[in-house]
């Protein structure tokens, strides 16, 4: 597995990886990799004849410095993983590399997208996810590019991203991975107690539960006024809950037929780590 630092470098590669006619699969991560990215980089490895995983800690998508400080860290770690499954080539570049001096973020207008949710709740952030990964498009030009389901309305946003771009790169949704008792895999669950870690099950329990609701026919207001209740009674503190169109990513305040693709999505607090999560509640 090749391990590439510089801009320049990645270049080389690519031109020569591109002049055999080989299509290039893209997994961006921050690292910490865990069985989720894990399972987006052997999507990338099945469908491409090079894959290449970046792994970057992106600071212009962190609105607080203090979750940028803190977030987990295992690069030789990284390294084993993805050569034990076969990735071609990871790109590790510094924070100069990417932004030269200037380390902010672009700005983009995403209209409704990030109106609710982690747009509202993360002043900034998805300006800096966008940044970065438009960045990554351009520099890598890769046939296809993986992402989660599990960050769905970053998924949304960067779909709108690679679609304005003068890029081929098609983008490839991969569903979420969970650890044995639901709780969604994430690089920030290392930062969990051990016993927070198996009560952190309620956040998944309690999307499934509301799903069952929303399929009985209770309101999205009902729905809601319950999930806030289940997790008053925990260590859990509710940021958001809501039902959302998966589409544009904006709240519904009550059930429409028409509506096809509606998810549900959450966000808690618990041992000052953030986690985020969503299921589909429309089949
Ligand atoms: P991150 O390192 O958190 O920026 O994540 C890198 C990529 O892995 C993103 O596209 C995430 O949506 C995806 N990802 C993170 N956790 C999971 C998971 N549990 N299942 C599937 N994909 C994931």
């Amino acid at each position: 597995m090749l391990k590439i630092k510089t801009v320049t470098d990645l270049q080389n590669t690519l031109q020569k990886i591109r002049s055999t006619a080989c299509k290039i699969g893209l997994v961006p991560t921050m690292g910490a990799l865990h069985q989720g990215h894990l399972s987006l980089v052997k999507k990338s490895i099945a469908e491409n004849h090079f894959t290449l995983v970046t792994i970057f800690i992106n600071p212009t998508q962190f609105n607080a410095t203090k979750d940028l400080e803190k977030y987990p860290q295992n690069l030789p770690r990284d390294f084993d993983l993805l050569q034990k499954v076969g990735c071609s080539a990871v790109f590790i570049p510094s924070i100069k590399e990417m932004y030269h001096g200037n380390v902010t973020a672009k700005k983009y207008d995403f209209g409704m997208l990030t109106q609710h949710m982690e747009g509202r709740f993360r002043s900034g952030h998805f300006e800096g996810v966008a940044t970065i990964v438009e960045k990554l498009f351009l520099l890598v030009e890769a046939d296809v590019a993986y992402f989660g389901e599990k960050d769905f309305q970053q998924l949304q946003v960067i779909k709108k991203v690679a679609c304005d771009l003068p890029i081929k790169t098609k983008i490839t949704p991969c569903e979420t991975r969970r650890e044995a008792n639901g709780l969604a895999m994430s690089s920030r669950n290392e930062l969990l107690s051990v016993p927070i870690r198996k009560d952190a099950k309620i956040i998944y329990q309690t999307l499934c539960r509301a799903k069952e609701k929303f399929r009985g026919g209770d309101s999205p207001f009902e729905i809601k006024n319950f999930v806030a209740k289940v997790l008053k009674k925990t260590g859990f503190a509710l940021e958001y809950f809501e039902i959302a169109d998966a589409e544009n990513c904006t709240p519904i305040t009550e059930k429409d037929d028409r509506l096809k693709n509606i998810r549900g999505f959450i966000a808690v607090v618990v041992e000052g780590v953030r986690l985020i999560d969503n299921i589909a509640f429309s089949s």
